[in-house]
């Protein structure tokens, strides 16, 4: 496989397993296992590409960096950790938001994030873990 080819495969996988929104620097992260010689600098580039093909798509939550998941996914939301700021999805909607509304508006869409503590962060043992090395808990997952 070429090489060019063979960087653009390794994010997308990377991408296509996390199964959560993933900050480029994630995927940087990620993705050289596979290819240690990616740089971050390959990766916008790959990502840029990705986007072009609608392969994947960017989630922007207020104020913070671009994330990146696959495209095509069904409605659904997100839970970001305030502990290590991952960012997980919600497969659950409320839905019925219309009732929120003020009388005679119609609601035409939502965007729900959830904040709090996720499970690694939410548990005694990688809670110590997070204070004493914080990269620890953080690559626990990867
Ligand atoms: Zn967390
Ligand atoms: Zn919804």
């Amino acid at each position: 496989m070429q090489r060019q080819t063979r960087q653009k495969q390794a994010i997308y996988e990377v991408i296509e397993n996390a199964k959560r929104p993933l900050l480029a620097n994630e995927v940087l992260g990620l993705a050289s296992k596979s290819v240690p010689s990616l740089s971050i600098a390959t990766v916008y580039r790959n990502l840029k590409h990705l986007l072009g093909d609608k392969r994947i798509e960017v989630v922007e939550l207020p104020g913070q960096n671009p994330r990146y998941e696959l495209a095509g996914m069904a409605h659904h939301h997100y839970f970001q950790c305030r502990t290590c700021d991952r960012v997980f999805e919600i497969e659950r909607c409320p839905g019925h938001l219309q009732d929120l509304a003020p009388l005679g508006f119609q609601v035409e869409g939502h965007e729900i994030v959830l904040y709090g503590q996720c499970q690694d962060c939410c548990s005694p043992s990688s809670e110590e873990q997070t204070k004493l090395e914080p990269e620890a808990s953080f690559n626990a997952n990867l």
